[in-house]
């Protein structure tokens, strides 16, 4: 916590600092434009992009915060063809590495890439090419390249005593951070290379940073003084949406498939994340049954397999990747139209990461999150060993929970940004558009007979599961006229009881086995004020789920062919089944 202050007061004092004007003129414009529109064929600039070239070109350290598909890549990369020389980039992935380079070599720019799996004879070859004052513009690199591979290290010595190493990109910055996700031990030592090469600027580049991850990164990579950029993590192609998740899994699978059917053509990509690997391996499975192409990646497909499912789904000749969060920074498909949360991740800044791999070409695209209460005891009996998780937890809950918030409000607020505009692009400000706004009802009688039949759970029995505390609930004879419980779904006793964790009146304890870690209930001091009649509790009365409709015309008409074609073929095989003297009873929907 200490340090974690620390940070804070770090963060207040870097904010005051006035900043150059990096939109000025400099005498490389030119020189960038030129670049930027014969090498890389682009018109325009995105946002920021020119202000972190020039910082760059000017020879400071920079950290960059920019959202997926905002175009980092071209803020190390335009600066390389200027300053000449080699720009060392540190990437996190093969796959990346590999993308980037087939990517530059492309564009006619020479690029080598180096890491743990690159034959022998190719490294010397590599060395030598370094050596020679060849051509040679990008190395890229995994960490552990850098922090354990002696002899490269020597060669970027000599590279830098010679004035040929120009710049360091460090790509996915936020993995040098423990407080953000994707902590890579390697990425914590990088802060070697600014300790060797002092007079070469480097820039850190990230997508998903909070500020204390950011001050963080600082201060590893030793670039404390460095310039900070952030783009708005706001993406406005983006519509933010929670949809009721059944408690069956085979409705979740349904309405999954009712949902994509209505708003999508088969040619339409998507991914859909699941919490486990077996989920994510029988509900490919469903789908595929379903006759849609789908396929399945987590971390114990084989590698081979994987990369196949990554480079099909990539072509387009799989539509939907169901995935585990292994599925993950190696994705460089620009038009993901939809992805699904088929669970609550663990945190906004997960979500927000893995959402917001649709969309990048910015054209519209869907993120989707299936939210029950019940996920969030599981989510949490599985994070419980994290430190800070609570806290996580609890943003991402308070998001999907949400019945008339703005989501993007939530996401840009979480990030610390002023609410963007939504322009009904999230569900709950598009429901308020059309009228359809969520309704508070006053639940406090109900949340009260809860808390009580938690402070009555007998001692000698094991403490309470969700399960059980809504069953021993349904059965009491609490509240005024002892109905309360069962008068109610099973469903709203759970919104009830989420409601109550919500507003801090019952809180998550944990009880470990060698096995496995269990999630129970348990009531806060503060839940005596409802038994005392002295709080009062609302619900924000989930709206009723829409049955799956069409967005879009073309789709639904497309979705109308298949339905017309499917029909006929009931009707055919009805026939024919009447016809042999098959069934005699017939189960017509
Ligand atoms: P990031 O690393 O920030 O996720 P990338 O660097 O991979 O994003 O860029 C995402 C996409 O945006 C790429 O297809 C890239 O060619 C494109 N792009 C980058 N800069 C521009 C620009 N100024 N104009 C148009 N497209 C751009
Ligand atoms: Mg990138
Ligand atoms: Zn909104």
């Amino acid at each position: 916590l200490e340090v974690k202050e620390k940070l804070l007061e770090q963060i207040a004092v870097n904010q005051r600092a006035p900043k150059a004007d990096w939109q000025s003129q400099f005498s490389w414009d030119a020189k960038v434009q030129d670049a930027l529109e014969t090498v890389f064929r682009l018109a325009d600039f995105r946002p920021h992009q020119r202000e972190i070239i020039n910082a760059t070109l000017q020879g400071r350290d920079v950290l960059c915060l920019m959202p997926t598909g905002g175009g980092k890549s071209l803020c190390y990369q335009l600066p390389a063809l200027i300053s000449g020389g080699i720009t060392l980039v540190v990437s996190p992935l093969l796959s990346l590495i590999h993308d980037q380079v087939l990517g530059l070599c492309s564009l006619g720019i020479q690029a080598i890439s180096l890491s743990s799996l690159t034959p022998k004879e190719e490294i010397t070859a590599a060395y030598k090419q370094m050596d020679s004052h060849s051509d040679i513009r990008f190395v890229y690199v995994t960490p552990e390249r850098v922090v354990s591979a002696k002899r490269f290290m020597s060669k970027l010595e000599k590279l830098y005593k010679g004035g040929r190493l120009k710049r360091i990109a460090i790509d996915e910055a936020h993995c040098c951070s423990q407080w953000g996700n994707d902590f890579r031990p390697d990425y914590k030592k990088l802060g070697v290379l600014k300790q060797q090469f002092p007079d070469v600027p480097i820039l850190a580049l990230t997508a998903t940073a909070t500020d204390v991850v950011c001050q963080n990164v600082k201060e590893i990579l030793r670039i404390s003084a460095c310039e900070f950029f952030r783009s708005s993590v706001d993406r406005s192609n983006l519509f933010w949406t929670v949809r009721q998740k059944p408690a069956k899994a085979e409705d979740v699978t349904a309405d999954m498939i009712a949902w994509i059917r209505a708003n999508y053509r088969p040619t339409d990509s998507g991914i859909i994340y699941c919490q486990t690997r077996k989920e994510s391996e029988s509900l490919a499975a469903e789908l595929q049954q379903q006759g849609m192409r789908a396929a399945c990646y987590h971390a114990d497909v084989d590698a081979g397999v994987r990369e196949a499912v990554h480079s099909q789904w990539s072509a387009g000749k799989v539509q939907i990747c169901v995935a585990t969060v292994a599925f993950g920074m190696g994705i460089n498909k620009p038009d993901v139209r939809f992805v699904i949360h088929h669970s609550l991740p663990k945190s906004v800044e997960n979500y927000y990461q893995e959402a917001g791999r649709a969309g990048r070409d910015g054209e519209r695209a869907v993120c989707m999150l299936y939210y029950r209460f019940a996920d969030a005891l599981k989510q949490a009996a599985m994070v419980s060993f994290e430190p800070g998780w609570e806290q996580r937890l609890g943003a991402i809950m308070r998001y999907a929970a949400a019945a008339s918030t703005c989501r993007r409000s939530l996401i840009s607020r979480h990030f610390g940004e002023a609410p963007a505009q939504c322009h009904a692009m999230c569900d709950c400000c598009s429901r308020a558009q059309s009228g359809a706004a969520a309704e508070r009802q006053d639940v406090t009688e109900a949340a009260a007979a809860v808390a009580r039949t938690l402070a009555d759970w007998p001692a000698a029995e094991k403490r309470a599961t969700l399960v059980q505390l809504i069953d021993r609930w349904r059965a009491s004879k609490v509240g005024a006229d002892g109905k309360i419980g069962k008068g109610m779904s099973k469903d709203d006793n759970e919104h009830v009881i989420a409601q109550m964790v919500y507003d801090g009146y019952i809180r998550f304890d944990f009880g470990y086995t060698a096995y496995a870690t269990n999630a129970y209930l348990k009531t806060t001091h503060q839940s005596s004020l409802l038994l005392q009649g002295k709080k009062k509790v609302y619900m924000d009365c989930p709206v009723a789920e829409a049955p799956a409709t069409a967005s879009s015309k073309e789709p639904q008409q497309a979705a109308q062919a298949e339905q017309d074609c499917s029909r006929r073929f009931c009707v055919m095989a009805i026939g024919a089944a009447l016809a042999w003297g098959g069934p005699r009873l017939l189960w017509v929907s």
